[in-house]
């Protein structure tokens, strides 16, 4: 089956499209992706760099992992929003965020990793009191 995935950042300046399916779909705890994301992990979905097509002016920012492989994030470059990401140890390939997906039918994650920096606030206890929308809430009422 080849789908094609349509995506795009927060104010829309960047979309992508990208042929699948992917290769594989991880959820990644380690502390950039937690700083990336601002929360306990990034979700992403694993393609061959050719099969997706991206438009959009995005920023980039390279750090060195821990197995000493150069690795780069690309956010669109005015809303910020993560829109991918790439590692010299598997080139050719290209990453995308799932939350950046229009949708995502048909994918969830096969597989978590660093689990290890996984904080204890990323997995919620039951009776965590969910709403299905925006409640009216406010503080100090
Ligand atoms: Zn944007
Ligand atoms: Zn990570």
């Amino acid at each position: 089956m080849n789908n094609k995935y349509t995506g795009k950042c927060l104010c829309g300046a960047v979309t992508y499209v990208a042929s699948g399916p992917p290769i594989i779909v991880a959820q990644c705890h380690c502390e950039e992706c937690r700083r990336l994301s601002g929360t306990g992990h990034t979700v992403g979905a694993m393609f061959l760099s050719d099969s997706v097509v991206l438009s959009g002016k995005l920023n980039e920012f390279k750090y060195m992992s821990e197995k000493a492989s150069e690795v780069t994030k690309a956010f669109c470059a005015s809303c910020g929003s993560p829109i991918y990401g790439t590692n010299t140890r598997t080139p050719d390939h290209l990453t995308l965020t799932l939350g950046t997906m229009d949708d995502a039918t048909g994918l969830k994650v096969e597989v978590v990793i660093f689990e290890r920096d996984r904080p204890h606030w990323d997995q919620l206890d039951e009776d965590v009191t969910s709403f299905r929308t925006q409640p009216d809430w406010k503080p100090h009422e």
